[in-house]
């Protein structure tokens, strides 16, 4: 008896010693072991699915989706950033992407299923025990951004993060702000990196939180700790509002829309479902079209005219717009132009650009580009009585009698609000992000625009039965790479720099293809050709020299630019080295004999000034390509702005397949189709976005 109560004594010691130790060490998991290797699983998303987990003794060290037929567009991110943010955070508990749950919520199972096969608990992943301690005193962290590094400072003391600033981000500005703003702060109040991320900025506010996780680690901490799951409630309310106008988007189009509606004496709500304004608009060049404006003639120009804009749309377009709508387009351009100025109190350069589409200098860009203008319509619209609702999506109409008396949106903390109007302005921008809208003739071209170009507002007209045509009409751009899955980075500005230098295009078969700087649309239809939509900038060190210097000024970042290199072309994007041709050309499987046999009768052309095969202007011949080292960079076609949506009439009413009107619903801006046709001129985007909102006002005041 007594040797066994001995034993019992020891034994409860021992397991409270263990428990203690575990209780140190502070992370339950570490505990568990598991098989190493790689677990091949199958799960349902949307549809079947095959995952691939890699695991360690105690970690998951990688995570492959290798069959999917996931929606394209609406689940990429589920499908490329999630299964890092696991493998970074050990932690099967995180909150799935937004839009994109089911996908998500897969791939936890499929990483739960393969920790079972390697005999472990997948319930050891995210239940994270101990004491948050730091060394006291300020650490720095860093952590990949959208564009770049993003580097913060945090301040600790025994047991607080008591400050975090953000000392280096090449983040796009517009939405960088909000996170920078918002995040630290969240963080700070609630001591917990388990904080909502930015609606609208979603891979900037991952890297804060990486970030300050990586300055955790610096101070001792253990940032798991710091991602706990604080059970948050989502509100349940629902609140009934009515209002005369409710504007679906805070783009150029839908802020115009409010703004003119309440100048017909409207009473207005607006919705915006990210945290900021401005969607594509504030992250846009800010190019106008501006014919037959009061600016337009102070500047100089007085020789334009409608009928001039119409043809120059309409040719560019490729005769598919529709004659009745752009002519509304080009007869209120102007009007609407001044009173952005006017009214809104938009700012303006003294000066017009020049565009080889345009007869006529009739090309604007807003003072700090499509910030400048987005900031200007917010600024206008905080002076007004318009109530405003960011985080705020609408997710259906609701329709009475046939006709649609309002929306019902839900906001990001929980409240569903019902709001009743008799006019629904849907505003919510294109369908750029929607690879199942597009259509198959885009499937190798890559996305350059933000997630937020979701073809909400199509949705919602498609659902009450209103009819969508043009979906695979697109703005092409030549200088795509593509940096992550079907998502493009611009190198135009290294492009033309190359040009400008030695630089050739060529394909896969080691030839030239087409004028270098000749037309955009040509050197895309040559782009999709190819099998996988790429041509490559053929460069010699001292035009790579030139591209490298140039790149800047698209999200690409030295740091970016150098992993690229380093990767040589073993991986998208590709950007390929060598010191010889043949080096070069063996890595992408380009014909090396053909692409010396191109360089010299391209320098031979060089020598002469005249490009006997496509014609490239000897001013931009003025160098030959020379010794190696040599470069090859892919080049896609690349897309943000959609041209097609809900067809509309010329009250911008939307329309059924019958082409009878949809009573109380509206469409503008990039979700309304038909104006531009099958291309747009820069500037004509921004143009029909404020002339259609601009419209709205008069239209509803009839
Ligand atoms: C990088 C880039 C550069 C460009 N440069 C130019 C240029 O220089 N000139 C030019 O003419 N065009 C340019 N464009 C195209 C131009 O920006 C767009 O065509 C134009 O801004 C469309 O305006 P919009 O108001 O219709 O849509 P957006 O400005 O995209 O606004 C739509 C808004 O609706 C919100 N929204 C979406 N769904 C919902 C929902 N369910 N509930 C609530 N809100 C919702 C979005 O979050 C967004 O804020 C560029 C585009 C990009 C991406």
């Amino acid at each position: 008896m007594f040797k066994t109560s001995q034993k019992n004594k020891r034994f409860k010691l021992l397991t409270l010693v263990l428990i203690a130790l575990v209780m140190i060490v502070g992370c339950s998991k570490k505990e568990v072991k598991m098989n190493p290797g790689e677990y091949t699983v199958d799960v349902t998303g949307m549809q079947p699915m095959k995952v691939a987990v890699t695991l360690s003794e105690t970690e998951i060290t990688d995570i492959k989706i290798l069959e999917q037929n996931e929606t394209k567009g609406i689940a990429d991110e589920a499908l490329t950033s999630f299964p890092k943010q696991i493998v970074e955070s050990q932690d099967l508990t995180i909150d799935a992407v937004s839009n994109a749950t089911k996908t998500s919520n897969a791939i936890i199972e499929g990483v739960k299923l393969a920790i079972q096969k390697a005999g472990g608990n997948p319930e050891a992943f995210g239940e994270v025990t101990g004491t948050i301690k730091f060394e006291p005193g300020t650490y720095e962290g860093v952590a990949e951004g959208h564009n770049g590094q993003v580097k913060a400072a945090v301040e600790f003391s025994g047991d607080k993060i008591l400050s975090v600033k953000i000392i280096e981000s090449d983040e796009t500005e517009h939405l960088s702000d909000v996170v920078y703003e918002q995040l630290p702060k969240a963080i700070i109040e609630e001591q917990s990196l388990n904080v909502d991320t930015v609606t609208g900025a979603t891979v900037t506010s991952m890297a804060v939180k990486k970030a300050i996780g990586e300055a955790v680690k610096e101070a001792g901490g253990n940032p798991e700790l710091l991602n706990k799951v604080s059970p948050k409630e989502l509100s349940t309310e629902v609140k009934e509002l009515t209002t005369d106008v409710v504007v679906v988007g805070g783009g150029s189009a839908g802020i115009s829309a409010a703004l003119t509606s309440e100048q017909a004496g409207h009473k207005v709500i607006l919705i915006e479902k990210n945290a900021m304004y401005g969607g594509h608009t504030a992250l846009s060049g800010g190019w106008t079209l501006i014919t037959g404006s009061k600016i337009q003639k102070d500047l100089g120009v007085t020789n334009d005219t409608p009928e001039l804009a119409f043809d120059d749309v309409m040719a560019n377009g490729g005769n598919n717009s529709d004659p009745e709508l752009l002519q509304l387009f080009v007869d209120n351009m102007g009007a609407a132009a001044d009173w952005t100025v006017d009214y809104v109190g938009a700012e303006i350069p003294d000066s017009l650009k020049v565009l080889p589409e345009n007869q006529v200098d009739r090309a604007l860009v807003y003072t700090g580009g499509g910030k400048g203008i987005s900031d200007a319509l917010v600024a206008k619209m905080n002076e007004t009585e318009i109530q405003q609702y960011l985080n705020t999506k609408a997710e259906e109409l609701i329709i009475e009698n046939g006709e649609i008396v309002g929306v019902v949106a839900k906001a990001k903390d929980g409240t569903t609000y019902k709001i009743k109007a008799d006019s629904v302005v849907l505003a919510t921008g294109g369908h750029g992000a929607r690879r199942d809208l597009l259509g198959e003739s885009l499937d190798s071209f890559v996305y350059y625009g933000a997630a937020l170009a979701s073809g909400d507002g199509l949705d919602l007209g498609q659902s009450v039965g209103g009819d969508i045509i043009d979906m695979s009409f697109v703005e092409l751009f030549e200088n795509g790479v593509e940096w992550k899955p079907g998502i493009a980075k611009s190198t135009f500005n290294g492009s033309m720099a190359a040009w400008e230098a030695g630089g050739i295009l060529v394909d896969r078969n080691g030839n030239r293809v087409v004028n270098e700087k000749g037309m955009g649309p040509d050197i895309v239809a040559q782009q999709a050709k190819q099998e996988d939509a790429r041509l490559f900038i053929f460069m010699d060190q001292a035009t790579f020299t030139k591209f490298r210097e140039n790149i800047g000024g698209y999200g690409i970042s030295e740091q970016m630019l150098d992993g690229w290199l380093e990767n040589n072309g073993k991986v998208k994007p590709y950007f390929a080295h060598g010191q010889t041709v043949d080096e070069t050309t063996g890595i992408l499987n380009i014909n090396a004999e053909n692409l010396k046999a191109t360089m010299e009768r391209y320098n031979t052309f060089v020598e002469n000034g005249l490009d006997e095969d496509f014609g490239r202007d000897p001013k931009y011949m003025t160098q030959g390509i020379g010794d190696g080292p040599y470069y090859l960079v892919e080049q896609l076609p690349r897309y943000a702005t959609t041209l097609g949506g809900l067809t509309v009439n010329t009250d911008l009413q939307v329309l059924n397949g019958d082409g009878q009107v949809i009573k109380g619903l509206y469409a503008i801006g990039d979700t309304a189709a038909g104006v531009r046709g099958d291309n747009s001129i820069s500037g004509s985007d921004i143009g029909w976005a404020i002339t259609s909102g601009y419209l709205i006002g008069d239209i509803l005041g009839k």
